[in-house]
């Protein structure tokens, strides 16, 4: 653990980099869930980011706040997901050398995804262990920067950006529904949310399967838990049993978190699409599906993110037409 500690002046030194480099996503009301619920409800359409999500923030920011030098050597990633596509965009725009290390057992349309933003691939191994093992190869031989997807004050001021933008289209937000993985996105936002609006309510939003956030705070510690195929497969994985700034700021500044079923993940795709016309995945969808299920009860004006829209749209049209999908064949 570190003592120390991010404060809003990141998070405004962070938006002043990323100025002209991300969009500012709308923050649009939604007539049907202000309906169920009986406060008025916005969406942050932040699934219509570059690169399909809020992760081009941080990525942006970190990769920015570099030295020169470090710079001129080129970042590392292991991830597959939006953090590896939002770190090839953010390189190729600055015109950093990106490389992205991932298994042979890595889909073939994901890989070629994140080639054409612009990475370098390193296809080893046959396991996530193994792509993280040529990472740190490339750190300690060739003295690349490994830039992780949340657990880093760069990335985590960067998402908070999209806070201060909740605050600033909703003044008078009473509760925020934001998705929950590793906690870089919620911690971030809960920063800006929180010292602009100290009554504000946070709640984060993890799948039951597998919800590593929620299992280290009940423990009192970062701790493992099995990961199981989901339908928000974006907040699987660890939060680091290292971890030194998410866990700490999560503790301190979420006041919730709410664990949904995969047919409440399911339901909210499903609604997201057919009530407000957006195509989200399903970890971007956990906020609707919260509010959906009454596991959030909001008593004031509330926000819920659509962090991301990378889904495979083959499972999305399944989950739109109604199929009950069944997960292990699909999502693994
Ligand atoms: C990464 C990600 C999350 C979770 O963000 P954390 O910072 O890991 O909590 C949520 N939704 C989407 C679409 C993501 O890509």
């Amino acid at each position: 653990m570190t003592d120390a500690r991010l404060t809003l002046a990141d998070v405004f030194a962070a938006r002043r980099r990323l100025d002209g480099r991300i969009a500012r996503t709308a923050l649009v009301p939604s007539p049907s869930l202000a309906e169920r619920v009986g406060v008025p409800v916005h969406l942050k359409l932040e699934q219509r980011q570059i690169t399909g999500s809020f992760k081009l923030r941080g990525a942006t920011n970190a990769l920015l706040a570099l030295s020169e030098d470090a710079r001129a050597r080129g970042v590392v990633a292991a991830s597959t997901g939006n953090h590896g596509r939002a770190l090839a965009h953010a390189a190729r725009k600055a015109g950093v050398r990106c490389v992205v290390c991932m298994s042979r057992l890595v889909p073939g349309n994901k890989v070629e995804g994140i080639r054409r933003l612009g990475a370098e691939i390193r296809i080893v191994g046959r396991s996530q262990d193994d792509a993280q093992k040529e990472v740190d190869r490339l750190v300690a031989e060739e003295s690349l920067t490994m830039l992780p997807p949340f657990d880093h004050p760069d990335i985590i001021a960067g998402q908070g950006t999209l806070g201060l933008e909740l605050v600033e289209d909703c003044p008078e937000l009473e509760t925020v529904l934001v998705p929950l993985s590793g906690g870089g996105l919620i911690a971030g936002v809960a920063l800006a949310v929180k010292t602009a609006k100290p009554d504000a309510r946070v709640v984060g939003i993890s799948m039951a399967r597998g919800a590593a956030m929620h299992a280290s705070l009940m423990a009192g510690r970062p701790v493992a838990v099995e990961e199981l195929p989901t339908l928000a497969d974006s907040l699987g994985g660890g939060i680091g049993l290292g971890n030194r700034w998410t866990f700490r700021m999560v503790r301190e500044l979420v006041d919730e978190i709410v664990l949904l079923d995969e047919a409440e993940i399911a339901a909210a795709v499903r609604h997201a699409y057919w009530q407000e016309q957006e195509v989200v995945e399903g970890a971007a969808a956990v906020g609707i599906g919260a509010l959906l299920a009454g596991k959030v009860r909001p008593h004031g004006p509330a926000v819920a993110v659509l962090s991301g829209r990378n889904i495979d749209m083959s499972l999305h049209q399944r989950l739109i037409a109604g199929e009950d999908v069944q997960l292990d064949a699909t999502a693994g």
